[in-house]
């Protein structure tokens, strides 16, 4: 038998001091908000305080594999091995075996993006292979549902998909092919309703967590005013504009604002606040759904922190103790953004930047970059049962299972 070297007096020092870096598993009354980081786009996975389980997009772009490649992207995580989908079902299989739970009961896609819901390959079995549920093949949110039971999938436009024109893209027929064959099997699809608490509630023991509440905030330009669940249409009806002026498909975005006890989360996908030099007075859609919400403690990026995302008043609205950068590309975050949200003009008090992967470029590229508190891995909320504080966790995303490097908190919610 080997003997150990007596520790020195530092190391002993360190050790003692050192809290423990784990993660305990999932238990009762935790909210825990994992983004997940594959490199290849958007994903949150919801522990619910009850046992319900959330999905926020599943992205998966295929831009690192030839004919697609692309030098701005971060390389895919953990590895090419599998397709982003399917790490992203491995990744929640675990988190749902440690809850006793073996279903994702809402997936929420905020727009119909390859990032969000997933790139194909049309015609090619190869990279993107045929579903054994149907006519469709697997890449983002269909790999994860072929993976995982989902039993309601929400999303902006359903079952019309015509806003603001028909969605015909391969990656949207694709979608749709799974949607009809994900209803025909028993699932449940359903259009986001803008200012409702109603749509998204708990599943398992919703009377026990009187304090938790899912807030639809907007989908499609159509924005909660605050009042009871009116809502008001901020974009200009499409009869009034030239087709090249219709809202993209970034400001159609649905968003959501989490709430338990204290505890606020703020999500809307890939809202922006691009006005094309005045042109479009109505186009700084993400300042009015911030201005909706409200402080928040946990605010992601919107569009990952792209140059025309994260604006001031988007800041200033949402006054973050924490935001998360879901990355995949070399602009994720760009320098104005991220002083944007670092910056102590548009409010005071601490706060942190997570981003989810980056870059070796960027590192040179942005120079703040010192002060983002962790540049690369999976990024955990772990919402302690009273919803009064948080913690902040981050896994190394390189390998699967990865240890978990970093430990933030608690920290008290406002
Ligand atoms: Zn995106």
């Amino acid at each position: 038998m080997l003997a150990l070297a007596p520790l020195s007096h530092l190391e002993k020092l360190a050790a003692a001091t050192q809290p423990a870096l784990s993660l305990a598993p999932w238990s009762p009354g935790t909210l825990d908000i994992h983004h997940i980081s594959t490199g290849r786009g958007s994903c949150a996975f919801l522990m619910c305080p009850d046992g319900t389980t959330l999905m926020i997009d599943a992205g998966s772009i295929l831009s690192h594999i030839e004919p697609y490649r692309d030098k701005f992207l971060i390389d895919p995580r953990p590895n090419e091995s599998l397709r982003p989908g399917q790490w992203i079902a491995r990744y929640v299989q675990h988190c749902l075996a440690e809850a006793n739970r073996n279903e994702i009961d809402y997936f929420l896609l905020t727009h119909f993006h390859e990032d969000h819901m997933g790139e194909i390959a049309p015609g090619n079995f190869t990279l993107s292979p045929k579903s054994r549920f149907g006519n469709y093949q697997l890449g983002g949110v269909t790999d994860v549902a072929e993976l995982i039971p989902i039993k309601t999938i929400i999303d902006r436009n359903y079952p019309s998909y015509d806003y603001p024109l028909p969605h015909n893209s391969p990656q949207d027929k694709n979608y749709q092919e799974f949607g009809r064959s994900f209803i025909q099997r028993g699932g449940q699809i359903e259009r986001i309703i803008p200012g409702s608490t109603s749509q998204i509630t708990l599943t398992q023991e919703q009377a026990k967590f009187p304090s938790f509440s899912i807030r639809n905030l907007a989908a499609n330009g159509e924005v909660w005013t605050g009042v009871g669940e009116e809502t008001r249409h901020y974009f200009p009806r499409l009869d009034s504009l030239n087709a090249k002026d219709y809202p993209t498909e970034n400001k159609c975005s649905l968003a959501i604002r989490l709430s338990y006890g204290k505890f606020d989360y703020f999500s809307a996908g890939d809202m922006d606040h691009e006005i094309r030099y005045g042109h479009l007075p109505w186009g700084d859609i993400e300042s009015v759904v911030a201005k909706a919400s409200g402080p928040v403690e946990v605010a992601v990026a919107d569009h990952h922190g792209w140059v025309d995302a994260c604006g001031p008043e988007w800041v200033q609205a949402l006054r973050a103790q924490v935001y998360v950068i879901n990355a995949w590309d070399s602009a994720h975050p760009t320098m104005t953004s991220l002083n944007n949200m670092l910056s102590k003009e548009l409010y005071p008090g601490p706060r942190m930047v997570f981003s989810t992967a980056m870059k070796p470029e960027s590192v040179i590229a942005l120079r703040r970059i010192a002060e983002i508190t962790s540049q690369n891995g999976h990024v955990i909320f772990r919402v302690a049962p009273s919803g009064d504080s948080f913690e902040v966790f981050v896994k190394d995303s390189g390998t699967e299972n990865g240890k978990v490097v970093s430990r933030f908190g608690p920290f008290l919610c406002n």
